[in-house]
């Protein structure tokens, strides 16, 4: 998620601050860190043409915000293993054996197969992926040529982290909010968690708020750091968000303590609502949950009665079984309890009008709608495809002033599993082009066994990275990537606010690398295409961006921030952009699409007796952002090795011990590591790292650099039991396993001889 900024941005342009001074033949620049997702605004102290430190922004509004991530980064990104050259397969794929090309063979190559593959299966058949966070987004140009050549199928990590729930909200009220932290008087994390070094601007926000005196509620199974700074915290069995939400709602919808005006004049379906609600007397939802029904009607009370409150995006709710209801939910307790677009609560800001933003530059518009219709995932999980978006043009455009709005990416997506069931050769129609930009597939989905199965299956495979990844070890060519130190940034929030952010160049790239932006300036000219990208530079592109603000990139790029004035009760003038104009309780959009338009809540499948415990995956450790930044020793220092957490009572019952390396185990896999006992774990509940490799071992296939040892995505299951139905993402919180000592081989590879620095209670 975007760094937490105040809500009126004003505040950051006028803050009155003096720059630290610098030794003689260093220069600063203004810089966003992109090393995780969050994007701290820092400073790059640059020596002789290198970036030699990166430290804390001089503006008081931003100086708390860095983690050792964003320091370390100069260094991580110098590292020898850093891939300087396009690399071109000569072996068989996964081989390992590569030759150095030049740019330009690479791209004629790549056009020419890609060409073949679009006029041999149609353009369906090339499916592109990013993780828009490491590449500090690809500027929807890669969606802009893929809507031209005539393909729908983009995936993202986002699918499934921050984008659905974009997507889910415009739901109900159309938009994707941000809360208002300097102001609110109660916050709920949901199984969130952030904490000084990871999340690090909203950790500030949400201590700065406690500061102040806003009441702070945390659920999660786990004693987590934030629970334990929390007034409430109420340990919910893993991935029942929804039930435990339909508590709240049965306790302020029977006690009336939601906002009676707000629901007669601006909500529909609340009758339905209720009755809905009425199926979760507390003693079941208490059943459901595993919570006491009293604390759970207190921390109701407490977030309907001492608002204005927020509910800050969770990268938990969105990956459950029951995902697109426990969003629903979240979006309905806001609403109902007046926190929409309210100072103190969270605003839907729309667009900056004076920049051209990243969903007009796709050009969803030229699209057919037969193309859009076939992409994968469309038909049994549309919700945030085009057929589950595309409801929402005529409401965008009457309140936010455009057809599209593709918010933190995650509108109009292809589904993950279906595209890689595609790829494998089992879907309605063959998918035979991958690209991947800033992305390690094999570990950023669920069911690594059927992503690796359709990567073998591709007739091409091109690879935009940094490092040599497992998932870049499958492919036919590997094109050397820049880092955010390396190029400018225009940072629009995502597509979520309206406020953007601006991020100077503060080096030039090494060897051959280059940005998102000039690979794919270089993938339209090899598909002849070049006047998709007309311009030169990505600072001519950003001049053409920016030029309705009446000043070019270099102008702007001095300044810190550009905003719009805050607005609240905006719905007032243009209702909210659902199609009945108002808030929808029940939803018209998902009841036109054949589901349920109102909540609801799947209990977990029957327990097979063979996988008694509980595991929970997705999370990631404060030295790494999701699949990366395993290969710098200061950050593997502190996290040498996977670790699994058990507490000692389960880990006795597994028959298990401190230290040792054992096996994770369920139907569809198994993965390989050390046991840690956390006495912050409740029973019977693992808690799995994700996206683990170490680039110190065997590359290519059989081995994949650890991935086949370590990889949490071969635990994730992707069937129709462990899938939210409207959206066709994995249920990654309570996945049934077994945790088994690993008896029959040593560790794969030599850890690093480390002092381990004491952890936070269980991460
Ligand atoms: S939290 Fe750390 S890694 Fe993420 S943007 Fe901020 S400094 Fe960079």
């Amino acid at each position: 998620m975007p760094a937490a900024a105040p809500f009126n941005p004003e505040d950051i342009a006028n803050a009155k601050y003096t720059e630290r001074p610098v030794k003689e033949g260093i220069t600063t620049k203004k810089l966003i860190c992109a090393a995780c997702d969050i994007a701290c605004t820092v400073v790059g102290e640059v020596q002789k043409g290198r970036v030699t430190k990166v430290r804390s922004s001089d503006n008081p509004i931003f100086r708390d915000n860095i983690c050792m991530k964003g320091i370390i980064a100069p260094k991580g990104l110098a590292h020898p293993n850093r891939i300087l050259h396009p690399m071109k397969r000569v072996g068989e794929r996964g081989s390992g054996e590569w030759e150095q090309v030049s740019w330009e063979d690479a791209l004629s190559d790549i056009g020419t197969r890609l060409k073949k593959v679009i006029a041999d299966h149609g353009p369906e058949a090339w499916a592109v992926s990013t993780s828009q966070w490491n590449t500090s987004t690809d500027h929807g140009l890669g969606r802009r040529i893929m809507n031209h050549v005539g393909s729908p199928n983009w995936i993202s990590g986002v699918a499934l982290c921050a984008g659905n729930t974009a997507a889910v909200n415009r739901f109900t009220y159309g938009w994707f909010p941000f809360g208002d932290f300097g102001n609110t008087k109660c916050i709920v994390l949901m199984g969130h968690n952030p904490r000084r070094h990871s999340w690090t601007p909203l950790y500030n926000s949400i201590r700065g708020a406690q500061a102040k005196g806003a009441k702070l509620i945390v659920m999660d199974p786990r004693r987590s750091s934030s629970a334990e700074r929390a007034d409430i915290w109420l340990p919910l069995k893993v991935g029942s968000d929804a039930a435990m939400m339909f508590g709240w709602l049965k306790v302020i919808i029977d006690e009336e303590l939601y906002d009676k005006e707000f629901v007669k004049n601006w909500t529909i379906g609340f009758e339905d609502l209720k009755k809905r609600v009425d199926e979760f007397p507390l003693e079941r939802v208490a059943k459901l949950t595993g919570c006491d029904p009293e604390m759970i009607a207190e921390a109701a009370r407490v977030y309907a009665t001492s608002g204005p409150a927020v509910i800050p995006w969770t990268p938990i709710t969105d990956m459950q079984r029951n995902s697109t209801s426990g969003i629903r939910l979240q979006t309905i307790l806001r609403s109902i309890c007046g926190n929409v677009d309210v100072p103190g609560g969270e605003l839907l800001q729309g667009f900056n009008p004076d920049i051209i933003n990243e969903s007009e530059i796709e050009m969803h518009e030229v699209l057919s709608d037969e193309q859009k219709m076939k992409q994968l995932g469309s038909k049994d999980h549309p919700a945030f495809t085009y057929r589950g978006q595309l409801p929402f043009r005529e409401p965008t455009k009457r309140v936010y002033g455009q057809e599209y709005a593709n918010l933190v990416m995650g509108c109009h997506m292809a589904t993950p599993s279906e595209t890689f069931k595609a790829m494998a050769g089992e879907g309605d129609y063959p998918v035979k082009a991958f690209f991947f930009l800033g992305n390690n597939p094999l570990l950023s989905y669920a069911n690594m066994p059927l992503i690796e199965k359709a990567m073998m299956n591709q007739d091409l495979i091109v690879a935009h990275e940094q490092f040599m990844t497992p998932s870049a070890q499958l492919a036919d060519y590997v094109l050397p990537a820049d880092s955010w130190l390396e190029r400018p940034w225009l940072h629009d929030m995502f597509g979520w606010m309206s406020t953007v952010r601006f991020s100077e160049k503060a080096m030039d790239p090494p060897g051959e690398c280059r940005s998102t932006f000039e690979f794919w300036k270089g993938i339209a000219g090899a598909l002849d295409r070049s006047e998709l990208v007309p311009w030169d530079t990505l600072e001519d592109f950003y001049d053409y961006r920016v030029a309705r603000t009446g000043m070019t990139w270099d102008e702007l790029v001095k300044t810190e921030v550009h905003f719009k004035k805050p607005a609240f009760r905006t719905y007032e003038k243009n209702g909210f952009a659902t199609p009945s104009g108002k808030v929808e309780l029940k939803s018209s959009i998902l009841e036109d699409l054949g589901f349920d338009p109102l909540p609801y809540f799947r209990e977990d499948p029957p327990k097979d007796e063979n996988y008694p415990l509980m595991m929970f995956t997705g999370v990631r450790e404060d030295g790494f952002f999701q699949t990366g930044h395993r290969h710098i020793p200061e950050m593997r220092a502190r996290h040498p090795e996977p670790e699994i957490y058990l507490n000692e009572k389960t880990a006795k019952t597994a028959g298990v011990t401190e230290g040792e390396w054992v096996t994770v185990e369920n139907q569809l896999g198994k993965i390989k590591a050390k046991l840690a006992i956390k006495d912050a774990m409740p029973d019977d509940l693992v808690r799995v790292p994700h996206g683990w490799w170490k680039p110190e071992m065997q590359q290519g296939s059989g081995h994949l650099s650890g991935a086949l040892d370590y990889g949490d995505s071969q635990l994730c299951r992707d069937d129709a039991d462990f899938l939210d139905r409207e959206q066709g993402i994995p249920h990654i919180k309570g996945i049934p396993c077994r945790v088994v000592p690993l008896v029959a081989e040593a560790p794969a590879s030599k850890p690093a001889e480390v002092t381990r620095p004491v952890m936070e209670p269980a991460e």
